[in-house]
């Protein structure tokens, strides 16, 4: 895994694991789980993006 800070909005790693994250949880039949991981993905991206247009 590659652990960089995120300081930058598309290619951010942890963006990246959240996104990951919420494929797999509706992969495994697991909605609210996808939905949990897309909460936290805003927050982290409120936190380090801020003024991002991805919405
Ligand atoms: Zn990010």
């Amino acid at each position: 895994m590659i652990q960089e800070a995120g300081h930058e909005g598309p290619g951010c790693g942890t963006c990246q694991d959240f996104d990951l994250a919420e494929e797999e949880a509706e992969s495994r039949g697991d909605p609210s789980g996808a939905v949990d991981w897309r909460v936290l993905r805003r927050r982290h991206q409120q936190a380090e993006h801020p003024g991002g247009e991805d919405g």
